[in-house]
């Protein structure tokens, strides 16, 4: 059998899956879904911990389900584009940097 990846965004992604697709899909939900929480909420008790901003929002935004009947989940956590970042302003002392990921501050004055 192929093995097929398909992204889920939306309910219609999924109705470009067949009759047995959605059975497939349907039995793994519970286990994707279960992870994804999980490590959100380990993504937040990190981020608290060591006062970072984490931006977790995108996480869960999109799933890829592998069609491959092995129910098993894979969470693949990647950086933001670069150019997706949008340069901040300092309140403190004006200047303009771009905030890496989890860290804020500004590389000027730290605040
Ligand atoms: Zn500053």
């Amino acid at each position: 059998m192929e093995i097929r990846e398909y992204k889920i965004r939306t309910m219609a992604d999924l109705m470009q899956l067949d009759d047995d697709q959605i059975d497939r899909f349907c039995e793994e939900l519970p286990i994707m879904v279960r992870q994804m929480k999980a490590v959100v909420q380990l993504m937040n008790a990190c981020g608290e911990a060591i006062g970072a901003d984490l931006d977790v929002a995108k996480v869960g935004e999109t799933m890829v389900w592998i069609d491959d009947g092995k129910r098993d989940t894979t969470i693949t956590l990647t950086e933001r584009p670069e150019a997706e970042r949008q340069d901040m302003r300092c309140d403190s002392c004006g200047g303009v940097y771009t905030p890496k990921p989890g860290f804020a501050q500004c590389p000027d004055c730290g605040a």
